[in-house]
């Protein structure tokens, strides 16, 4: 598979802002060859041997975490999971001293989570190893959206022209971010449906179309994309409570009835049933799609990394 690996030209996955749509089509084609490695028996590959891939998380997370080593140690790579409660960070250390003492341990690959918007970026300067934004801040998850993309893909079997309502917590959501930009990239039709106050400032430069009603903004829509409501990052009462929330904004059977009849459901995780989806939405097999993308998500990351290391090798 290495190589047949095509060209890859960019240095970091730092978002899918940098992305060009071949370059989409390049990870979601060469992880079509690793879902079905991965749905085999022998699931290894030698591709990464002798490369060391560090994933450093300042926040928490348990699927991206999960996925990325998974997916490093089904390509061969030596792994090493680094989370912030048990580095030096704690003690104080700053974020480039940080990404200095990593560096003189030669790590091929690093793959960060960071609470902040931009510092992925700013840590990507400083080493020598390939970047992979696991998600910073409000920012980018770009492998959340590549792993959307390819699920959609395979479901609908097109990336373009369809309608997808991404629907809820836009305003916190990285999700929302990479997928506004893969989606619009793709020529699809982005709808966002939320309440004004969980909208972005700057939402007029996606081009998308917004709506402050879920049963218009979900009417037809090949894909519903729900977002988690992010407590966490809200200072202050963005919602009434989380009732009203899941009575407005929550896809419950109801309003997903105004979609198109082929629609699927799809959520990024960790789910808050009954707040933004309703436990028979996100359990119904006929509609959701919930674990394909988890499942999507250890493929289109061995893609990347592939893809990464592959460049690296090339100078
Ligand atoms: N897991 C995703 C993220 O890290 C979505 C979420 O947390 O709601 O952004």
């Amino acid at each position: 598979m290495a190589d047949a690996a095509p060209a890859f030209a960019h240095r970091h996955l730092l978002g899918i802002e940098q992305l060009a749509p071949a370059d989409v089509t390049a990870v979601l084609d060469l992880a079509e060859d690793y879902v079905a490695l991965n749905r085999g028996r022998d699931k290894k590959r030698a591709t990464l041997r002798g490369l060391t891939q560090i994933n450093l998380f300042f926040e928490n997370s348990t699927r991206t975490q999960a996925s990325f080593e998974i997916a490093g140690k089904r390509l061969g790579a030596d792994v090493m999971n680094m989370s912030v409660r048990t580095s030096s960070m704690s003690k104080g250390e700053t974020l480039l001293d940080t990404a200095a003492t990593l560096n003189a341990m030669h790590p091929d690959l690093i793959v960060v989570r960071h609470q902040h918007s931009g510092a992925v970026a700013l840590l990507s300067a400083k080493v020598d190893a390939a970047v992979i934004n696991a998600g910073d801040g409000r920012h980018e998850h770009p492998t959340q959206a590549l792993l959307d993309a390819l699920t959609i893909r395979r479901r609908k079997g097109r990336l373009h022209r369809l309608t997808v309502a991404i629907c809820g917590d836009v305003a916190h959501s990285r999700v929302a971010r990479s997928n506004m930009i893969l989606l619009g990239m793709m020529e699809n039709r982005v709808r966002v449906v939320a309440p004004p106050t969980l909208l972005p400032p700057d939402i007029d430069r996606y081009g998308v179309e917004v709506f402050h009603d879920m049963e218009k903004g979900i009417e037809g829509a090949d894909v519903v994309m729900m977002l988690r409501l992010q407590q966490e990052r809200m200072e202050g009462a963005f919602v009434p409570s989380q009732r009203e929330y899941f009575h407005r904004w929550g896809l419950d059977q109801q309003k997903l009835a105004h979609a198109a009849p082929d629609a699927i459901v799809m959520h990024p995780g960790p789910m808050n049933r009954g707040v933004e989806i309703d436990a028979l939405v996100a359990d119904d097999p006929a509609r959701s799609v919930i674990g394909e993308q988890v499942e999507m998500g250890v493929a289109v990351r061995m893609a990347v990394l592939e893809l990464l290391a592959g460049a690296r090798e090339r100078g």
